[in-house]
């Protein structure tokens, strides 16, 4: 088989189980003599994958009856908007931290809404960090506090999550079930799912049920949180391969089990950032203290040796190191489902590369 070691950043590998097994009930889903992608929204085959996805997802992030798991089409972006048209209300203040790119659309798009504080600002930081709690200036009686718990682009992440008076709202797109957190502290969480998850275009949504009810009466019906806990996710017709493929994705992490994950990701992570912390030769992005385990920057001596560094491993099966557009350099993303071989043949990659053009 040509599978390759992707080290895209979104969308991004998955586990192949969850692929095989898509693939073997794709014509014909359980015996029911059509694909799931042909089954009704309403009916008994998408109903059992459904309500499976929510179980597993409340169960991996131990939830209880306090908060809602919810489906919602338009990735992440779209709770870029939908957070602050639900939680900020009229004369409140939102505050958010600015930690980079990601932030910065957050806050871009809730700014369209109400008043935005930056609470702090680290964006434009070189090296790349997240700020502490400890600088947080924080608008007492917030409607929520932002953060974005792990930069993509930057390659930095929130090691501990500041506490807070006002419920904390977290991007959790390319982190979430990396590493164990409270889920049950946070008031909102939302996460597009082509990183640690599955397909692209959908989110998971955890949400707080009272929090929810803060939402005006006059916002559309379909950007409503209320909406989407009332009717389970369906009150449209969701995404429904995409919940599927997520509800493969959560079985694999079950079946893996969440601890052992967490430790091979700790451990991927590690064992690059040796590498880079050994010689001269490479250069991580972001500050040590919250230098990311999920996505791992780093420079080169040169733009051209970068160049040559990636063409190189594109040639031995490793795609997608190229860092973002933005900001260059390279970018290794290892999520759950990147497997420890790959890191193990880039590991042997970088340092053969270094001896040769060191
Ligand atoms: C990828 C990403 C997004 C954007 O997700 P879309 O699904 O493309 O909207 C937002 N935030 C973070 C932290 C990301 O990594």
């Amino acid at each position: 088989m040509a599978r390759v070691y992707n080290f895209n950043a979104g969308p991004a590998v998955l586990p192949l189980e969850a692929l095989q097994e898509a693939q073997a009930e794709l014509i014909d889903f359980k015996g029911s003599g059509m694909s799931i992608l042909e089954c009704s929204h309403r009916g008994k085959e998408y109903d059992a994958v459904h309500a499976e996805a929510v179980d597993n997802f409340k169960k991996l992030l131990g939830l209880g009856d306090e908060h809602a798991v919810l489906f919602i089409a338009g990735g992440a972006s779209l709770q870029f908007a939908m957070a602050p048209m639900n939680l900020l209300g009229s004369g409140q203040t939102a505050d958010y931290v600015n930690s980079g790119a990601w932030a910065l659309k957050a806050i871009k798009e809730a700014k369209t809404v109400g008043a935005v504080n930056v609470a702090a600002d680290t964006g434009k930081e070189i090296p790349t960090r997240v700020p502490s709690a400890k600088e947080l200036k924080l608008t007492p009686g917030a409607a929520y506090v932002h953060i974005t718990s792990n930069e993509t682009i930057a390659g930095a992440q929130w090691k501990t999550f500041p506490r807070t008076d006002a419920p904390l709202v977290a991007d959790m797109s390319s982190d979430i079930l990396s590493r164990p957190f409270d889920a049950k502290s946070f008031g909102l969480i939302y996460a597009g799912a082509q990183k640690n998850l599955g397909p692209s275009g959908i989110a998971l949504v955890i949400v707080r049920k009272d929090l929810a009810e803060r939402a005006p009466a006059k916002l559309p019906v379909i950007l409503q949180y209320r909406t989407f806990i009332e009717e389970n996710s369906l009150y449209n017709t969701p995404p429904t391969f995409s919940i599927y493929m997520m509800l493969l994705v959560s079985r694999w992490m079950l079946k893996t089990g969440p601890e052992t994950l967490y430790k091979r990701n700790a451990e991927k992570a590690a064992r690059i950032y040796a590498v880079i912390d050994a010689g001269g030769f490479y250069r991580g992005t972001a500050v040590k203290e919250c230098r990311s385990d999920m996505n791992i920057t780093f420079r080169l001596p040169s733009e051209a040796l970068e160049e040559q560094f990636v063409k190189e491993a594109s040639q031995q099966k490793m795609k997608g190191l190229k860092g973002h557009r933005s900001v260059g350099g390279i970018r290794a993303s290892v999520y759950n489902a990147f497997p420890v071989e790959g890191v193990e043949a880039l590991v042997a990659f970088m340092k053969d590369f270094e001896k040769k053009n060191g």
